[in-house]
């Protein structure tokens, strides 16, 4: 009895044991036909480009790490795209873009030089491949897509109408409407070809393409730095994004200011809001407060961007173009303005001002500011609250009725001011 017993035992050890060297061997196997796959996309980018190991002129972009095929991960393709073109995270010519777990995984080299572009898009099939049979494998069925175009800005910004042709027909796989894969590629690559701050190229890497939006962004975190500094290890930012827009990508990415952390909060204001924003703040963008822990208070201000400015400077787009999907005018003007606005890097006081300093002297006012409900600026006295402006009645009013409506806007106007003098 005692014998059979031992022997049952001992055959389960030996299968858990058979098992688990299987599961291990069939993870390493994984591991290096990822690797492998990644090797191959550079060597047959190096033919197709064409480009030799460790040129600087050379940028690599790709979803690996961040598509899942299969519940698989796709990291370990990055090493075998860094080992044999010898693009690397570190020298800033491999990068690493944001697209959603479900989206196809792709690489795109690009030559500074010839400004061709080498997109390839990998046949999911392949990742349940041996070793083996991965090398046994022609290139066609490696990957589904092995183009190249020429995608440099002069020629996009010369020659429109045949990229928007190529765009249509998902020429780099499309995607997700309108920041599809062909604007992502167009617009990183030619913003790290001019030679964009590395700083701008990581968060937008997050953003998945670069746009005169997220290239305000940069601006704002540039503005901040010079006309609110973080001053004491006590000190960090507290941001009201209102209203959001691409910019806010990039902000929270730079200034470690997010959701999460809960001091990145945004508010987005309906088109009637929008109408009661005075001349000066009408592209406003953020409440920014430099928030003091040791003290509990903070100095804040709100800032604005001036895209009429921006337009007018940078030249032949409007801001109609932003919206115009169904002509090229749409990516067109964002490429152009992108390469322009790179010129600014440096001085964000040219597109940025200021609507408003204030003080906040405690967490009260602080969290009053960032709670639900409640709009920032009208609670800092930049615009007015729904409802106080001058409305017209049809009717003409008895003299006891004029004299409550005077009464009631009398109180509005003193209530508005008052607001106005404390925040100060
Ligand atoms: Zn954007």
């Amino acid at each position: 009895m005692m014998k059979r017993k031992a022997a049952v035992v001992i055959l389960a050890i030996f299968l858990c044991s058979v098992l688990a060297v299987n599961a291990l061997a069939q993870a390493t196997d994984d591991q290096e036909l990822l690797y492998l796959l990644g090797s191959r996309t550079s060597e047959v980018a190096m033919k197709e480009l064409p480009f030799d190991k460790d040129d600087p002129n050379i940028l690599v972009m790709t979803s690996a790490s961040y598509a899942i095929i299969d519940g698989q991960n796709t990291d370990r393709c990055i090493d075998g795209v860094a080992d044999a073109s010898g693009c690397t995270v570190g020298k800033g010519n491999l990068l690493l873009v944001h697209r959603s777990r479900d989206k196809p995984l792709w690489f795109a080299f690009f030559s500074k030089n010839t400004k061709e572009c080498v997109y390839l898009e990998v046949n999911n099939a392949v990742l349940g491949k041996s070793v083996d049979e991965f090398n046994a494998l022609a290139d066609g069925e490696v990957f589904t897509k092995i183009v190249k175009e020429n995608i440099g800005a002069d020629k996009l910004l010369n020659e429109p109408e045949a990229w928007d042709e190529k765009m249509k027909a998902k020429v780099f796989g499309g995607g997700a409407k309108p920041f599809n894969n062909e604007f992502t590629m167009m617009t990183i690559a030619n913003a790290w070809a001019k030679g964009a701050p590395p700083e701008l190229i990581r968060a937008n890497q997050f953003h998945n393409h670069i746009c005169p939006g997220s290239a305000s962004g940069y601006l704002f975190v540039k503005y901040i730095d010079k006309n609110l500094p973080l001053e004491k290890p006590s000190q960090r930012y507290q941001i009201i994004a209102i209203k959001p827009w691409c910019k806010d990508d990039i902000m929270q990415w730079i200034l470690e200011a997010t959701i999460g952390n809960k001091n990145y909060i945004a508010k987005d204001l309906t088109p009637e809001q929008m109408k009661q924003l005075p001349e000066d703040a009408k592209d406003v963008a953020n409440v920014v407060i430099r928030w003091d822990s040791a003290t509990g208070t903070g100095k804040g201000i709100v800032i604005a961007f001036d895209w009429d400015t921006a337009f007018q400077m940078c030249g032949d787009v409007s801001r109609k173009d932003l919206k115009a999907f169904d002509t090229h005018r749409w990516w067109w003007m964002r490429l152009k303005m992108n390469q322009w606005m790179l010129d600014y890097m440096d001085s964000p006081e040219t597109l940025i001002h200021t609507v408003k300093e204030f003080d906040v002297d405690g967490p009260a006012e602080l969290n009053k500011l960032k709670s639900a409900g409640v709009n920032p600026l009208v609670e800092l006295g930049v615009m007015p609250a729904s409802g106080t402006t001058a409305t017209s009645t049809e009717e003409t009013p008895s003299i006891p009725g004029l004299c409550i409506i005077a009464a009631i806007a009398i109180a509005g106007v003193v209530a508005y001011a008052a607001r106005r003098r404390k925040i100060r």
